[in-house]
């Protein structure tokens, strides 16, 4: 049984050297790892410091040996403190007079251990019993005062680890909860220790100790190994919370800003002036309304534009007990309103794109022979220029214009003759619609031109020096053969005679009949004709 006792110390000491070493190694990268080799460097001591109880040893060592176990008890207590702070909050640092009072605490106790021969303060008798010898300690007033200040250090370090374990997630919760067992393990074997001094083979208590420090430096030996452990440096939830750069609101049931952080803040005063801290106003007047929709489970996501200019990416999550029960909501918004912007002028710049190349579509199809527009394009033309005459409400006058007698000059001088003559008519036209005036030709002998603001005085002033300009016309269509073209021309103006592109076209149309049956080379104006003309 002893020599089992005291394999037991031996390895809970070598293990505990070796994590310590290990742990070491890393102080230079992970802020926990300095204090959890000071706590390996305690253990070992305090082992190895209690190896002489158990095996009996010589009553002129004991107070030095008790010393040491002080000593070893106390580092790994302090530094256990030390670590329990740093694990979940890695910025964690001791205060300068918190080191103080402990070096100072340290030193004391050490110091009235190595001294006790002469003072009995910390063991008040030892009574020496069996063979060989076990020490059995009578407990002194230092002694009750030591185990009371390691036992406070030791409790509330792991009260701050349990409820920082509560509020961490992921790894950083596994950490925690390993570090939490690895010291229950060594608290649950002291209590034992105090309570029940004496085993039943009359072996103390204290000799399982080390049994307990090798399963907790067994569990912080897995984490470190296998659950990385001083590896991942945790990060305190808070400090995320108050990093990010998205907006964070917390609202309560009752629709109450419980919550918010800086990004939350500035954005908030934003989207609505008011006072400088939104927690405890009602979030209706800071969020817009469907952020507080009824949202018992889920998600929900939405542009919102709280003022002009400013665009929100907003996502709000409902926040829900075990039971379902709305808690309430977490609503994150992020300034997208850059990204809108860029957005809106892509699109503007898309559209104008695409409205140059319908207009260089039209454009670019043109009548082979004339070079003049075609029906297509004059169809899409007038249905713009009539939108615009409504909306301006000007005038709007379309010309039908129609070669005499054109079958006669093919009948005479052959088709290649007529292509002449049509050619040299659209040039004239051409030459004579005035600017912002379309012509087209839009099916054989026949044109249609356009005149936006020209009524009913201006658009036969128009058609005129379109006739008479054609009329001059002298087209040499074979060595010494010259035709002479003359021209029929009906108009029509919106909205006199019509309002519709199909009612412009046809009074004009109706115009050009009456030129022609009225003997041709002509302008008739459709607002001249009787009603039964038309
Ligand atoms: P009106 O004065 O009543 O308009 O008599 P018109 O002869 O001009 O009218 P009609 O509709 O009888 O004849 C039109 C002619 O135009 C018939 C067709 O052969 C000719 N034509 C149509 N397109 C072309 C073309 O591209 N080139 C040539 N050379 N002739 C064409
Ligand atoms: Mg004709
Ligand atoms: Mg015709």
């Amino acid at each position: 049984m002893r020599a089992l006792v005291v394999a037991l110390f031996l390895l809970g000491a070598a293990l505990c050297t070796v994590l310590g070493v290990l742990a070491w190694r890393r102080r230079g990268t992970t802020a926990a790892a300095a204090p959890l080799a000071l706590v390996m460097a305690g253990l070992v001591t305090w082992t190895l410091a209690g190896l002489p109880g158990v095996l009996g040893l010589h009553l002129a060592l004991l107070p030095a040996v008790d010393a040491l176990l002080v000593a070893g008890v106390h580092v790994a207590v302090a530094s256990s403190r030390v670590l329990y702070r740093t694990l979940p909050d890695p910025h964690f640092r001791p205060g300068r007079t918190w080191l103080a009072v402990h070096a100072v605490a340290g030193g004391l106790f050490t110091a009235l251990a190595l001294t006790d021969p002469w003072h009995g303060w910390f063991f008040t008798d030892v009574h020496l019993t069996g063979d060989p010898v076990h020490a059995e300690w009578v407990p002194g007033p230092a002694y009750w005062l030591h185990l009371a200040w390691t036992q406070h250090l030791l409790l509330g370090g792991l009260a701050h680890l349990a409820r920082a374990r509560a509020a961490a997630s992921g790894v950083v919760r596994a950490q925690l909860t390993a570090t939490l067992v690895s010291c229950l393990v060594p608290l649950a074997g002291s209590a034992l220790a105090l309570a029940l001094p004496r085993l039943p083979g009359g072996l103390p208590t204290v000799g399982l100790l080390p049994l307990c420090f090798v399963v907790s430096g067994a569990v912080v030996g897995h984490a470190m190994l296998r659950r990385g452990f001083l590896r991942v440096v945790p990060v305190a939830r808070g400090a995320v919370l108050e990093a990010v750069t998205d907006a964070v609101v917390v609202v309560d049931a009752d629709g109450v800003v419980v919550d918010v952080n800086p990004t939350g803040r500035a954005l908030l005063r934003r989207a609505a002036p008011g006072p400088l801290d939104p927690v405890g106003l009602p979030a209706r007047t800071l969020l817009s309304g469907r952020a507080l929709r009824e949202l018992p489970r889920g998600q929900d996501r939405y542009p919102f534009e709280p003022v002009p200019g400013l665009h929100l990416d907003v996502r709000v999550t409902a926040i829900t007990d075990g039971r379902g029960r709305c808690l309430g909501r977490v609503v994150v918004a992020r300034d997208v309103t850059e990204l809108v912007g860029a957005r809106r002028q892509l699109e503007e710049q898309l559209r104008l794109a695409e409205q140059l190349r319908a207009r260089l579509e039209e454009e670019s199809v043109r009548d082979p022979l004339t070079g003049l527009h075609e029906r297509r394009f004059l169809t899409a033309a007038l249905g713009d220029a009539l939108a615009a005459a409504r909306r301006g409400g000007t005038a709007l006058a379309v010309l039908v214009v129609d070669a005499d007698r054109f079958k006669a000059v093919n009948d005479t001088h052959g088709h290649a003759a007529g292509d002449a003559v049509l050619v040299a008519l659209a040039g004239a036209l051409r030459r004579h619609v005035p600017a912002g005036g379309t012509a087209a030709r839009c099916g054989g002998e026949e044109f249609v031109v356009l005149l936006p603001g020209a009524g009913p005085a201006a658009a036969r002033e128009r058609a005129e020096e379109l006739r008479a300009a054609c009329a001059r016309l002298r087209v040499e269509v074979a060595p010494g053969a010259v035709v002479r073209p003359t021209v029929s021309v009906g108009t029509a103006v919106h909205p006199a005679d019509a309002d519709d592109a199909a009612g412009l076209l046809a009074a004009a149309d109706a115009a050009l009949y009456a030129a022609k049956a009225a003997g041709r080379d002509r302008v008739v104006a459709a607002g001249g004709l009787r009603v039964g003309e038309r």
